[in-house]
Formats: C-alpha cells, structure tokens, sequence
C-alpha cells in the first residue's frame, strides 16, 4: 500500500468506528438491533478460532529470533482466540441450551488479557528486552488462567452467575474501565517503540492497541445485539488479519519453510471451518426436513406436537451430533494427513541439508582449485624465470669464448628448469589418468631392496648436504614384484623427499623392504617433525597440505606428492598409510603383492 493511502486507512479504522459509537451514544434510534444469534456463534467460533491457530503458528515459525514484543503479540492473540472460542460456543441455544454467565465474562476476558499481554509487550523495547525467564512466566500464567476459566464455565458456570449476582452493574464498569486504560496504556507505549524501531509490526501493533481500545467501548458500553456491539467484532477479526500480515511480512526472511507447520495451519483452520459447516447442514436438515413438517401437518388451532422449547432443543441436539461426527471423521483424516506430511517434510528437509552440504563441499573444492591454480602457475613461474634469466645471460657471452665454461652452466640451469617443469606438469598429466584408471602399468619384474639402495645413493648427497643420513635395511631375500618399475620409483622418490623436506639438520632417514605375508612391505621413515592425527587422516587426499596456524602450508608442494603415492599402490593392488607422531616422526609404509 502506498504511504498517504496507508495513513487514510489508519485514519479512517479510528476515525469511523469512534464517529460511529459517538453518533450511536447520542442518538440511540439509529442502532439497529441485529439478533442473529447463530451469525453470531459462526463469526466468532469460526474466525477466532482460525486466528488463534494461525497465530500460534506464526509463533511456532518465529521462535526465538524475534523480539520478545512480537512473540508477545502472537501470544496475546492465542490467549484472546481462546476465551473468544468460548464466548461463542456459549452462545444461546447455538450448541448448549441453557444462558451460561460465561458468554459475558468470555468476552469481557477476551479483550482485558488481550490488553494485558499487549501492556507487557509494550513494556518491552528494543534497548531493555523482555528477559526470557518472563516471557515463560507469562505463557505459563496464561495457559493456567485460560484452562481453570474453561472448567469454570463447563462446570461450575454458577459461581460467575452468583458474582454477577452480587456485583453487577458495577464490576463490569471496573472491567470496563480498566480494560480501557490498559489498552490506552499499550497504544501509546507501542506507539513510543514504533518511533524509536519504525519496524512495521511495532507499528501494527500500537494501530491494533487503538482500535481494541474503541472495542472495548464498543463491547461493555452498548446492549448486546445492538450495530455498536457488533462492532467490536470485526474489529477482533480485523486485528488479527492485520497482525498475522505483518509479522509474516517482517519475518518472511527468517522462516524455514516447514511443511508440517503449514499443513497443521491451514488444515487445522479448514477441519474446524468444514465441521462447523456441516453441523449447520445437519442441524437445518432435521429442522426443515423433519420437524417442520411435522408441525406444519397439524391444523392451525391444534396443540403442536413438539413444543417450541423442545423443538430448539433438538435442533441443537443435531448440531451437536453433526459437529461430533464431522469434527471427529475430519480429524482422522487430518491427522492421517499429519503423517503423510510429516515423512514427506523430512524427505524434504533431509534433501535440503544434504544440497546445502554438495553446496558447501562444492564450494570448498572450488577454493582449492583456485588455490592450486594459483600454486601450479607459480611453481612454473620460478622455473621460468630462471629459465629466461640463464637464457638472457647465455646471449649475452654466446661469442665470448673465454666464457665456455660459464656457458655450460647456464646451459645446465636451463635444462634443470626445464625438467622441474616437466616433472611438476607430468605428475599431474599421471594423476588425472591414474584417477580416470587410463593409465596402462608397464609391469616387469623390480628387485625392490635394489631400488632402495639406488634411491639412498642417489639422495645421499642432497641429505649429507644437510648433515642427514639415509640408512637402508632391505637383504637379498626380498621377492621380487611384478610392477610399473618407473611409477614405483617415483613413489619412493616422493617419500624420501618429503622425509628429507621435513627433518631438520642432523636427522635419519630409514629405508626398509621386507616380506609381509604375500607381500613386500616398503617402509620409508624419518624422525623429523611428524604430523598431527587430524592432517595425517588427508594428507593422502589431493591438494591436501598440512598449514599452519596462518593457514599456510608448512613447506612449499602442491598437496599432490602422496595423492599420486596412493593412486599408484592401489593400481598395484597394495596399500599405503602412516604412522606419525608429531615431533618424532613419521614412517610411510606401502605394501605391493608378489603375485599379481
Ligand atoms: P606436498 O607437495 O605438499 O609435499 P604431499 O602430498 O607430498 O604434498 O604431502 C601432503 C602433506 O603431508 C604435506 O603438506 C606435509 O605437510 C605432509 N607430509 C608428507 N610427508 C611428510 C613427512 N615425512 N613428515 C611430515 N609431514 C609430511
């Protein structure tokens, strides 16, 4: 709505209603009386009766996110649809036969703890919330009140009859009078809320607290039946219309969407509607259908059969009847209903989460490749630059002959560089085949404890570099294996240069090969730094690397190194793990069958 077309609506819901009670206060001929006591209960049964389960639910979809006042409200209208459900089913004749005092004290209830909880909502604001022990205090108050009020008016309606008897006129003018104050009292302090929040439903809220003001005139100060008492009717009906809109329009963001929730909503509000529709089919089938004719069979000056009270009775009888048997048959189907919705709302709600988790594993695989991205180009960029620096220098002294030896140097870094690159681009070529299992074995034969040895010489001089030391354990008698000699000699050259990379000075470095059942057990262990239980579960994970505290990795890699070691063991039907202990070390151990 717009903003003037809003401000003539709250003008005109003050304005029209006050103007009218004035108007029927000074001149009383012109209220009508509208004695439709059935209109009456189906009004007030019906729509209270949807407000008070709409509302609850709103409240049950807000939980705690939102502000104590706004629960409140949804708590004030639960408390009011309540006791307004009694005064209508305590209309006369409607579904009980006898006046029941509980139809005036209903009603008077209906708007003075309405006001009540719409007083402490006020009492609320945004700087100084309602504390939540209150809120409880206030929920649990209520439900008490409203169930002990139900028993009275069921079974005890004598004790009200008797203090209406004592007390009247003058405790409906107290009620009157402070039901009044506390709804002044609510306006403005939601109105102060309003200003300070301008959120729409402190707004509505304070809207709502003015117009109940003018219905509790409309309720205690004018006869029942009267156009001005019907008044305050539509303005219930009208509050909580207006409330539910706005809550769900400031919340709309904050709800998860519950099936179940909305299913017990709206098929709550359509069993009770549908039931109270039925019941007036049934009670109006045996009135027109079998008791008229009765009567209308007997000449006019006879006796009626049935008399008129008697007649009344069994109308209200059938409606009983009828609201039982359809409350009670809609109700099962309901209920069925619940079931049905309740699987299918975890069906839904168990794809949710499980859409939410791809998500996020998908977006954390998006952020690794990136990462790594960013760490391929720069693992090629450093041999590159290197490359072209060697390259610019060689042009440089190309025709210096003196230079020769200076030449071949740079030659020998330019090839150096060449190679890293190809190393770094050929693991990952290897990877994507070994993952997609195209990448054909070229097995023969490997004497494994040779391959250690050659692998500790060919380290040795990079390790005594850092005074470390590369021990081999690995006799004669270790069997050979049938596999892809090249691929099983890459994956001990990972393991010894990341033993060597995370040792420090000084540290061993111990190779082994043995015979473990049916097959050959090769270990490369080392007691440098070790690895922590949580990173040593990923570390054969791709791209995984262990970081820091910063979130940076401990040395430079590409998470690929083992990631490859394990592909490339279980292409030959074996097994790769580790055993580490942070600050003692860690053995990496691989098994690889004799018999393939
Ligand atoms: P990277 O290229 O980073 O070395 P790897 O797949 O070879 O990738 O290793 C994955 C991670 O495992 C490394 O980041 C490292 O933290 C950890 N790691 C591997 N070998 C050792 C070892 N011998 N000692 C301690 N940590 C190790």
């Amino acid at each position: 709505m717009a903003r003037p077309m809003k401000r003539l609506f709250i003008a005109l819901s003050l304005v029209l209603p006050a103007g009218w009670l004035l108007l029927a206060a000074l001149f009383p001929q012109i209220d009508r009386t509208v004695q439709v006591p059935l209109l009456h209960f189906y009004i007030v049964t019906f729509f209270t009766f949807a407000a008070a389960v709409v509302t609850f639910f709103t409240a049950v979809a807000l939980g705690h996110s939102s502000a104590p006042r706004h629960q409140l409200l949804a708590t004030a209208f639960a408390v009011m649809g309540v006791l307004f459900f009694i005064h209508g089913v305590t209309t006369p004749n409607a579904l009980i036969f006898a006046a029941n005092p509980g139809i005036r004290w209903a009603a008077w209830l209906t708007l003075f703890l309405g006001g009540v909880v719409f007083a402490l909502a006020g009492l609320d604001s945004p700087e100084r919330p309602l504390p939540l022990v209150r809120r409880g205090l206030i929920h649990w108050t209520l439900a008490v009140f409203c169930g002990g009020f139900i028993l009275i008016v069921a079974f005890r309606s004598q004790w009200l009859g008797a203090i209406d008897a004592q007390a009247a006129p003058w405790h409906q003018q107290a009620v009157f009078g402070l039901t009044l104050l506390i709804w002044l009292f609510a306006a403005v302090r939601l109105w102060r809320t309003w200003r300070q929040t301008a959120l729409p439903v402190d707004g509505v809220m304070a809207l709502i607290a003015a117009w109940f003001a003018i219905g509790s005139i409309s309720m205690h100060a004018f006869a029942a039946w009267k156009v001005s008492w019907w008044l305050y009717h539509g303005q219930l009906l009208l509050g909580v219309i207006t409330a539910v809109y706005a809550l769900s329009q400031t919340y709309e963001q904050l709800r998860q969407f519950r099936l179940t929730t909305y299913y017990a909503a709206l098929g709550l509000v359509a069993t009770g509607g549908l039931a109270l529709l039925a019941s007036h089919f049934v009670s109006q089938f045996v009135e027109q259908t079998l008791l008229r004719p009765l009567g209308a069979e007997l000449p006019a000056t006879a006796e009626p059969l049935i008399a008129p009270a008697a007649m009344t009775e069994m109308i209200v009888r059938a409606r009983l009847s009828g609201l039982l048997i359809t409350g009670l048959a809609l109700g099962a189907l309901f209920l069925a209903l619940l079931v049905v919705v309740r699987r299918a709302d975890r069906l839904i709600t168990a794809r949710r989460n499980e859409l939410a988790e791809a998500y996020t594993n998908l977006q954390a695989a998006e952020a690794l490749r990136d990462d790594l991205t960013g760490m391929v180009v720069h693992d090629l960029r450093t041999p590159l630059t290197s490359m072209r620096l060697s390259l610019d220098l060689l042009a440089k002294v190309m025709d210096i002959p003196e230079q020769a030896q200076f030449r071949q140097r740079l030659m020998e870094n330019a090839q150096g560089s060449v190679e890293q690159m190809l190393a770094l681009i050929n693991q990952m070529l290897d990877l994507a085949k070994l993952e997609v299992g195209q990448l054909k074995l070229a097995r023969q034969p490997v004497a494994l404890n040779v391959l250690l040895q050659e692998k500790a010489q060919l380290y040795a001089p990079q390790a005594e570099a850092d005074a470390k030391q590369i021990r081999v354990e690995a006799g004669p008698n270790v069997p050979l294996v049938t596999a892809d000699a090249d691929l099983i000699s890459r994956v001990v050259d990972n393991l010894i240069s990341n033993a060597l990379k995370y040792t420090s000075s000084g540290g061993q470095i111990h190779l082994c090969a043995e015979m473990n059942g049916t097959a050959v057990l090769i270990q490369v262990a080392d007691d440098g730094e070790g690895i922590v239980p949580e990173a040593a579960a990923r570390i054969f994970d791709k791209f995984y690397q262990v970081t820091d505290a910063d979130g940076q990795p401990l040395r430079r890699g590409t998470g690929l190194g083992l990631s490859f070691c394990k592909l490339v063991v279980e292409a030959h039907n074996g097994r790769i793990w580790v055993d580490s202990q942070p600050g003692r070390g860690s053995t990496f151990s691989f098994t690889l069958p004799t018999e393939t």
